[in-house]
């Protein structure tokens, strides 16, 4: 079987660990979550960061910090894993849906511009697979307008803007450290912020309401949620943080022999890196912008009769039934899913089982444009 996505772990990660399990318990509690968030920020550029439970509860909170709720308006786009949209709907808010541009695959930035109404309160830019966002245009628009910018940068880790690390641009940033995330630590998040307040705000309510100015024990000044990491998971942090160029340099090698490899066949495209960005090219996604070109159905059946594990492009959320669809126009997000797959990109798949997966590609490729 080759692999969709899988971590690369290695002896460090597991002494780590096991040294966190050793020492991490009763008064020295929570040093392995604070090392993990020191070097996490340092290591990205971030003034601040607070691990979470998950990057989704990273976003809940991170949305309520702001103080979204209910008759606010939060626009995303309509490619995006569901759990950009479901904190939207836990704080009450409407999730307000439009296109992504077919070229970066990230959010339509005059789609979003267009949908803005009196009650859009922020606006969500997910950096998918790794492709960088029109950031810089929707920072500006947002200052000008005061919305709040929010970055889901998830599949982001080693993704750079004018050498800046994505996650920097937004009020704050969310990462995810997921299983199949560039860096894990099993199941985890982080927030990221350059705003003192806001971050003193997400660690309370992260924390159970609790402030760290209250002296007595076991006393929250408010009802909060409990979405904290633990130190295990933050010695995995570490471990996999200590080895991010390496780790990151690896994805884009994966990237570059799938692109050497099909970048000649006609109308195919693969992550695109608009001018002045870098990729952490979380996973190689290929795209054929023909719409009577091989669909993902046809790469699927193909990939999967070699034993090879390759995933469909995220469905359009407004597809999936689970909330109102909006009436903007979302071709690009409907095109992009139908026509498109994502390649194994995982750490330890070899050169041969990559040539494999490009022979699979080619022949789907070859066999369903001729029709
Ligand atoms: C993985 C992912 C998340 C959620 O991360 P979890 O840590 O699983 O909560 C959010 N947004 C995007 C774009 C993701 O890919």
């Amino acid at each position: 079987m080759i692999h969709y996505n899988k971590p690369s772990i290695t002896e460090l990660e597991i002494e780590m660990v096991s040294d966190a399990m050793k020492s991490s318990w009763g008064s020295d509690a929570g040093k392995w979550v604070s090392r993990f968030e020191k070097e996490f920020a340092d290591k990205l550029g971030f003034t601040y960061a607070v691990a979470t439970s998950s990057c989704t509860g990273a976003l809940h909170i991170g949305l309520r910090t702001l103080g979204i709720g209910p008759g606010d308006e939060v626009i995303l786009a309509d490619s995006n894993w569901i759990a950009t949209l479901a904190p939207i709907i836990y704080v009450g808010a409407r999730p307000v849906l439009v296109d992504i541009d077919k070229h970066t695959w990230c959010i339509d930035v005059d789609a979003a511009i267009s949908a803005t109404t009196q009650s859009t309160k922020a606006i969500i830019a997910t950096h998918l697979y790794g492709n960088v966002a029109d950031i810089l245009r929707l920072k500006d628009f947002c200052k000008a307008n005061d919305i709040f910018l929010i970055e889901d940068a998830a599949e982001a880790l080693g993704s750079f803007l004018d050498e800046q690390h994505v996650g920097n641009f937004g009020d704050f940033a969310v990462f995810s450290f997921h299983g199949s995330k560039t860096i894990t630590t099993g199941e985890g998040g982080m927030f990221v912020s350059n705003s003192a307040p806001l971050t003193d705000r997400f660690r309370i309510l992260a924390n159970h309401g609790r402030s760290p100015l209250e002296t007595r024990q076991f006393r929250p000044q408010e009802i909060g949620y409990k979405y904290k990491m633990s130190d295990i998971q933050a010695a995995l942090g570490l471990a996999q943080l200590s080895r991010f160029d390496e780790l990151v340099e690896r994805k884009r090698e994966i990237f570059n022999i799938y692109y050497t490899s099909l970048c000649n066949l006609p109308q195919i495209m693969l992550n695109k890196v608009p001018f002045g960005s870098k990729s952490g090219y979380w996973i190689t996604n290929v795209f054929v912008d023909n719409k009577f070109g091989p669909t993902r159905e046809d790469f699927l059946h193909e990939l999967r009769k070699r034993n090879i594990d390759g995933r469909v492009f995220f469905w359009p959320l407004s597809s999936l039934g689970l909330i109102d669809n909006s009436n903007n126009d979302l071709t690009n997000s409907y095109i992009v899913s139908q026509h498109s797959i994502n390649l194994p990109s995982s750490y330890d798949i070899s050169y041969e089982e990559q040539m494999n997966v490009v022979e699979c590609i080619r022949t789907t490729f070859e066999e369903k444009s001729q029709k």
